[in-house]
């Protein structure tokens, strides 16, 4: 009986240390998936509505699209920095902008590989890359692979989406 016993004992630690296991590898998979959508800074829908108007509100928080020529940016040919209309994340900068033609402001590079993020957009029965802003996530175009030299992309973005800071230089020219 008492053999019995400490077999029962030794398949209960064995038990409680699989489910030990289990609970550790769950707890490495969320944390995975957390960091794939975790921006620098997070607000919900309501704070969101308190700092943006409603239009601004339903691009970048909703990623709607303004129509194209009504933008107060895309034919803007003044030398200055694009700043996110959200968080002021630095984004595009006037050296990289170009006339594309579609009524949308348009630029070959961002200032920084980190001031931007992408991601695939399977809405509307397309395959296109999204834009977002790399601090806030918030929504601000498209980029497509027809721009013009040195990089051949075309990031396609919403004017209400950004801020412009007239003569502000290029913060990536510091940068080598
Ligand atoms: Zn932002």
């Amino acid at each position: 009986m008492k053999y019995f016993k400490s077999i029962s004992l030794v398949y209960f630690f064995i038990l409680l240390f699989i489910h030990g296991c289990l609970l550790n590898s769950n707890k490495e998979e969320r944390k995975l998936e957390n960091k794939k959508t975790e921006f620098e800074i997070t607000k919900t829908d309501e704070e969101w509505k308190k700092i943006l108007t409603p239009e601004q509100f339903h691009v970048l928080r909703k990623k709607g699209t303004e129509p194209a020529f009504t933008g107060k940016y895309y034919n803007n040919k003044k030398k200055g920095l694009y700043v996110c209309a959200g968080c002021g994340n630095e984004l595009f900068h006037s050296d990289a902008k170009f006339d594309s033609g579609t009524g949308w402001p348009s630029f070959w590079m961002p200032v920084s590989e980190n001031s931007v993020k992408t991601q695939s957009d399977y809405s509307y029965s397309m395959i296109r890359v999204e834009v977002l802003c790399g601090k806030c996530g918030g929504h601000l175009g498209h980029v497509f692979e027809d721009g013009p030299q040195p990089t051949g992309l075309r990031y396609c973005i919403n004017s209400i989406a950004l801020n412009f800071e007239e003569g502000k230089e290029n913060p990536s020219k510091d940068t080598p």
